[in-house]
């Protein structure tokens, strides 16, 4: 018998991609996405800080000149509320002083502009390197109104805190890390070290089922509309926590 490879990480990065230059954006999108990135392109700062509040990213690429804001206002944001996020910014400038003012800003990188796409991805890589650390990158994870802080092993719903029992909230965990992606249920269960003594798959489908129950029901109890992502099933073999529906 052979001895099965190691599960293959099926999660790609997520990469927040901020360029107003409707060509530069495309062809960096592109060819993020032709190398395996889960790219999402935004053109404002605004649009930017919104998106990074709505799902967890890896990393920011970020271009310093934008058209509605100060890029450097906008790195400063970032880093202030997501203190693992790789920072990246483009600088258009070639005297330094963008490179200089981007770093104390807090970005982990530039890259001068005209760049092109190897260079860019090879930054990512010195980056976005320890892909197979248990933790998660970013630590609260925050999915609309849902945060989960890994450290602390707690949820909460617009600020109201959710009691989970371990197992769910190590499978919450596993599923917000692959955010949009769909997880089989034996890399699920592998991740999420969910014991399943009766059967393929049953212990965990018993263990997915009861936490959507109880994020549903904290939701339905909000005092105010939230927004939750929702646990769906695929093809009745893997699980997905869907955030584009908010
Ligand atoms: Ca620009």
């Amino acid at each position: 018998m052979r001895t099965p490879a190691a599960t293959p990480d099926p999660r790609p990065f997520r990469v927040l991609l901020v360029e107003d230059d409707d060509t530069f954006g495309r062809r960096l999108e592109s060819g993020l996405r032709g190398n395996g990135y889960a790219p999402t392109w935004r053109r404002t700062g605004a649009d930017a800080l919104a998106e990074a509040e709505r799902a967890s990213y890896d990393a920011l690429l970020l271009d310093l000149g934008l058209p509605d804001t100060d890029g450097l206002d906008v790195v400063r944001r970032m880093r202030d509320r997501f203190p693992r996020l790789r920072i990246v910014v483009f600088t258009s400038r070639e005297d330094g002083a963008d490179v200089v003012t981007g770093r104390e800003a807090g970005a982990d990188d530039h890259l001068a502009k005209p760049f092109g796409l190897d260079a860019l991805l090879s930054r990512l890589r010195v980056h976005l390197r320890p892909r197979y650390s248990a933790a998660p990158l970013s630590d609260p994870v925050r999915l609309g109104d849902l945060v989960i802080e890994a450290a602390a092993r707690r949820c909460t719903l617009d600020g109201a805190e959710v009691p989970l029992p371990p197992e769910e909230f190590a499978v919450l965990i596993v599923l917000a890390r692959y955010a949009d992606t769909a997880v089989t249920g034996q890399h699920l269960a592998a991740r999420a070290r969910v014991e399943d003594p009766s059967g393929p798959g049953a212990a965990l489908d018993v263990t997915v089922a009861s936490l959507s129950r109880r994020l549903a029901d904290a939701a339905r109890t909000a005092p105010r509309p939230v927004r939750l992502p929702r646990i769906s099933t695929v093809r009745g073999r893997a699980y997905r926590l869907e955030t584009d529906l908010f």
